[in-house]
């Protein structure tokens, strides 16, 4: 390997959430002063409130605001009644987050190959892994890519499978016109501080299309609470504040500017980059939102020591597919099981992206990028 050529030396980070809170924090001031005045910090108006407009935001009937993205999945599982024994489909090339959900029921995570255009889970890998105890299909949207909705959902109505779409990484992201996380039987949202709607702490929302659904979160994210102190079954404790709440709802009316900046930052290092390496596609029937900017090359480490040596961050999401993971090593997975998962976790590399960068960045990132690989 060639020494890098040194061409910056101020830092470049992944995000600056700094940069976001700069133009919103006298609003986020005066929200806050009036919560904290209040004296109402759980389940109150602000909650409510963000709990409609997100479910507005996707034309979808029901949203309920939670503790965490994770908890979104898991009490998504349990509303849908996924339980011990039974097998839910879902992609090794995700957060562990997304299958850590499925133990939580007692049910079994069985999963399915990639589709390296997208980086998401392959239809037809999933019609393969299709057994007589399967009731589930988690979707995970990576890196703000739609998966192939109408595939799945079609494959999902066949079988008579649930589809939960894990869309932690994609708020505003669109397929065929219609937003991500309201396809499915439950959309999950996570709001940890770097995701592309992100709080200034820990949250996450479940969006459903059926009003029993929705109501069962409701009651199992309050400890299963019916009626004052009548528990009718085992719930959980998992409610977004009213402060998180309050901030989110700041940034919900800003999302779709955020998302297309990060589209802007996005187009420029294809442009540069194309041919190089293999860029995130950008494919004609849906709106990728770039949670992060992810790129595919088989010379990533000369890529990452030149970037590193440049002042500039990026990461390796994610490095170890899960079926390879020791977690997971009671599922009986081997390496070679999911080649596609395999082969994307040895070249993938996330470059810097948020609504607030310079596209001269972009430009200059991608030229230590050419240069590593001239
Ligand atoms: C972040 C993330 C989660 C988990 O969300 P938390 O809010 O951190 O619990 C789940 N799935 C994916 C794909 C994620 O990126």
């Amino acid at each position: 390997m060639n020494k890098p050529v040194i061409i910056n030396t101020t830092p470049v980070p992944m995000l600056d959430l700094k940069a976001q809170h700069e133009p919103i924090k006298e609003e986020i001031k005066t929200a806050l002063k009036k919560i904290l005045d209040s004296g109402r910090f759980i389940l109150g108006d602000n909650v409510t409130s963000f709990e409609e407009e997100v479910a507005s935001y996707h034309g979808v009937g029901h949203a309920v605001a939670l503790g965490s993205g994770t908890d979104a999945l898991y009490l998504s599982l349990r509303a849908l009644d996924i339980t011990q024994g039974d097998e839910v489909i879902t992609t090794p090339f995700t957060f562990i987050a997304t299958a850590e959900a499925i133990t939580y029921v007692g049910a079994i995570p069985v999963f399915a190959d990639i589709d390296r255009r997208t980086m998401n889970i392959s239809p037809s890998e999933i019609e393969k892994k299709i057994t007589n105890r399967t009731k589930a299909i988690i979707v995970v949207h990576l890196f703000g890519q739609p998966a192939d909705m109408d595939e799945i959902m079609g494959i999902a109505r066949r079988h008579g499978l649930k589809v939960i779409e894990d869309t932690a990484q994609a708020f505003g992201a669109r397929y065929r016109g219609k937003p991500i996380g309201a396809m499915g039987d439950a959309g999950c949202f996570s709001f940890y501080p770097s995701k592309n709607l992100g709080a200034y702490g820990d949250g996450g929302m479940m969006i459903t299309p059926s009003a029993g659904i929705c109501e069962r979160v409701k009651i199992l994210r309050n400890h299963g609470t019916v009626g004052p102190y009548q528990h009718d079954f085992i719930g959980y404790n998992s409610r977004l504040d009213e402060i998180q709440a309050a901030i989110l709802r700041i940034k919900l009316a800003r999302i779709d500017t955020y998302n297309s900046r990060r589209r802007e930052v996005a187009a420029r290092y294809t442009s540069l980059l194309a041919g190089a390496v293999e860029c995130p596609r950008e494919l004609d029937d849906r709106t990728h939102v770039y949670h992060q900017y992810t790129i595919l090359t088989p010379q990533r480490a000369a890529v990452e020591m030149a970037l590193k040596h440049n002042a500039i961050s990026c990461v390796v999401y994610y490095p170890l597919p899960l079926h390879l993971q020791r977690a997971f090593d009671y599922l009986g997975y081997r390496e070679g099981d999911f080649p596609l998962s395999e082969s994307a976790a040895s070249e993938v590399l996330s470059l810097p992206i948020y609504p607030e960068m310079d596209l001269d960045k972009a430009e200059m990132i991608s030229q230590i990028i050419l240069n590593a690989l001239g």
